[in-house]
């Protein structure tokens, strides 16, 4: 039995959704043209490039709750500048497309999967640091 099909579904979802959010984000802020304009047409390629790549491939969590952290730290930064800016406006605009969203949110990355074993062996930072 193969999920495939519906998993591929998940991530052209997740494709429209960060696309959506990056329009408008990109209509508020910048040119106000239908267009993107190049600084988030480059973040938008950016955002795909990490989904296509995401080490969880089909059994991939909503970026938001994923553990392992691929982007780069200033790429992070805009896309959760981006988010928090166009959250909102995804329910007005893209109701359906949010609901999903949610939806996917809900799912747990893998618990058997190597890499997140492996980040779960690291000591907590409490551990660390016990008199704090
Ligand atoms: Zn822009």
């Amino acid at each position: 039995m193969t999920s495939s099909a519906s998993n591929s579904r998940r991530l052209r979802r997740e494709r429209k959704t960060i696309a959506a959010m990056i329009r408008i984000y990109c209509r508020k802020h910048h040119a106000g043209s239908k267009d993107l304009c190049d600084d988030c047409r480059s973040l938008l390629d950016y955002a795909f490039c990490r989904l296509d790549r995401c080490v969880f491939g089909e059994d991939k969590p909503t970026c938001a709750s994923c553990p392992v952290h691929c982007y780069k730290p200033a790429m992070r930064e805009r896309v959760r500048e981006v988010m928090r800016f166009s959250s909102p406006w995804m329910m007005l605009y893209h109701p359906i497309l949010t609901v999903f969203h949610f939806w996917d949110g809900r799912r747990q990355p893998p618990q058997d999967h190597p890499l997140i074993r492996k980040l779960s062996d690291r000591p907590a930072p409490s551990d660390a640091n016990p008199s704090r």
